[in-house]
């Protein structure tokens, strides 16, 4: 019986966004990896960087994948450039697993600004 709160990486809403199976508006795009806002934002500016590649979390990264991290970590920067969040700041989270508070099991760095952000997290 599958898991429906866990299934595979190329299942997901994030996996058929990186498809195009939905129609998002894309506010970054390269090769490896895509980017749009967040249905639920914490912040006046919260979006998300996913992989093209399907991959669940930061722990399922192999050696293989330093150009595609290098990419999600330089995605996010673009994405709060044309955000207009780049001079007052941002925070970059990659929640993984339970315990991370991972809730979508396909790879996103979510890209927080537009306020600032308190200290540890909850
Ligand atoms: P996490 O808890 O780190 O797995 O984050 C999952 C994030 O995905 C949450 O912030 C949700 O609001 C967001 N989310 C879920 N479905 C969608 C969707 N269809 N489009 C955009 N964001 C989504």
């Amino acid at each position: 019986m599958p898991d429906q709160n866990n299934p595979p990486d190329g299942d997901t809403i994030f996996a058929r966004i990186a498809r195009k199976e939905v129609p998002t508006e894309v506010l970054y795009e390269d090769d490896l990896v895509i980017a749009f806002r967040d249905v639920n934002p914490q912040a006046p500016v919260h979006a998300l960087v996913i992989p093209k590649k399907p991959v669940r979390n930061l722990l399922a990264l192999t050696v293989e994948d330093r150009e595609l991290a290098g990419a999600i970590l330089l995605g996010s920067a673009e994405v709060a450039r044309r955000l207009g969040v780049a001079e007052t700041g941002i925070r970059v989270v990659l929640n993984a697993g339970s315990d991370g508070g991972q809730t979508v099991p396909y790879l996103h760095a979510h890209v927080l600004g537009g306020r600032p952000l308190t200290w540890p997290p909850g």
